[in-house]
């Protein structure tokens, strides 16, 4: 740290990413959740045909993506605010809509960038630990005041909720912000969307970087009623205005353009997390039931720390949080078949050492 360093972020502790190795082609990534299959190549024709002149700044409203996002899913143009990625969109949630007196609400095992965007901006935290089986009641913030941030599917365990309870939620308290984190909601989530029409209090957040093979254009959106994307409009004016850039833009479009793309490799997803789930599961692990592209994992036999070594020696990489509560476990982002059966020898291997 220097010694000109804010002394409001001298504390700060950023968050981690998963591992990005340069010398990808030596490892069967697992890690971090992106997919395994390249953007559409119909998405890649059409942006090449309509990026704007990259000499100009791009459109500060990215009016055409927002508006293509608004017909996907049936709603107003002035109900999208697209983003740097769905990180964005969660800090400027953070930013707008939590402080020192209304504090973020967000469950113990969750997106570990929830606790960096509330130091970040300064704002009280309330942690509410998800039941010993890892599920999260909703009932558990019933009643309590502040902004409530919820990943559904949550991350790193992939459990979903119902959008039943999510309304149950929602409708308890019209005078407090729900955040619908559903950046794993196409692999088997009910996605809330369908709410914002209905509610002006809740905000759902999705991401162009799963299913639809999209992370490196750094492309996310929020959906919530008109006067709650105002405000995070104010808060992204007097940050950055030209949020996405053009080229991410067009791509964007293209991509729900194709939407039988994504459609096809969730699907292919989901299949090949089903037989993994089954092969992991005749080898004696836990694995909590998931609707995500990733699955949560541990066993008796090994350790979550060892097992994440000796995977990344045999050249597999997953990720491991050495954390209260989940230290023992492994989250396995679903690759392709060839992927899973590669991680599945590797694992049949490290038992058989082990023994
Ligand atoms: N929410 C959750 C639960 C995530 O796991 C991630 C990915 N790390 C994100 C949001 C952010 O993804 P992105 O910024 O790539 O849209």
């Amino acid at each position: 740290m220097s010694r000109f360093f804010s002394s409001k972020y001298s504390a700060l502790e950023p968050y981690v990413p998963g591992e990005q190795p340069s010398g990808m082609s030596e490892y069967v990534k697992l890690n971090t959740n992106e997919s395994p299959f390249p953007p559409s190549a119909a998405a890649k024709e059409y942006a090449l045909s309509s990026t704007r002149a990259l000499n100009l700044y791009s459109d500060p409203d990215s009016v055409e993506l927002t508006r293509t996002i608004a017909e996907t899913y049936g709603v107003e143009r002035n109900m999208v605010l697209a983003t740097n990625g769905s990180d964005e969109i969660l800090n400027f949630a953070f930013m707008a809509f939590t402080d020192i007196y209304n504090p973020a609400l967000f469950a113990d095992i969750t997106y570990g960038f929830y606790p960096v965007f509330a130091d970040l901006n300064g704002s009280r935290t309330e942690i509410v630990p998800l039941r010993d089986d890892f599920t999260l009641s909703v009932d558990d913030y019933i009643g309590r005041k502040g902004t409530v941030f919820i990943a559904n599917p949550n991350a790193p365990t992939g459990i979903s909720l119902p959008l039943s309870e999510i309304e149950r939620l929602v409708a308890s308290d019209p005078d407090r912000v729900v955040v619908i984190d559903e950046a794993y909601v196409d692999f088997g989530g009910e996605s809330a969307v369908g709410l914002t029409k209905k509610y002006d209090n809740i905000l759902v957040c999705q991401t162009f970087s799963k299913s639809r093979s999209f992370a490196g254009g750094r492309l996310g959106y929020g959906i919530g009623s008109e006067a709650l994307i105002s405000d995070l409009n104010t808060v992204k004016y007097s940050t950055n205005p030209y949020n996405i850039n053009s080229m991410t833009s067009a791509m964007g479009i293209g991509i729900l353009k194709d939407g039988e793309y994504t459609a096809t490799n969730c699907r292919t997803i989901m299949e090949n997390r089903d037989y993994t789930v089954k092969a992991l599961k005749a080898m004696g692990f836990r694995v909590l039931p998931s609707s995500a592209n990733f699955i949560f994992v541990s066993s008796d036999k090994i350790d979550g720390g060892e097992y994440y070594r000796k995977l990344k020696e045999k050249k597999i990489l997953v990720r491991h949080f050495d954390k209260p509560r989940i230290s023992s476990w492994c989250r396995v982002s679903i690759g392709r078949r060839d992927q899973m059966e590669a991680f599945l020898k590797a694992t049949e291997e490290i038992l058989k050492e082990k023994v």
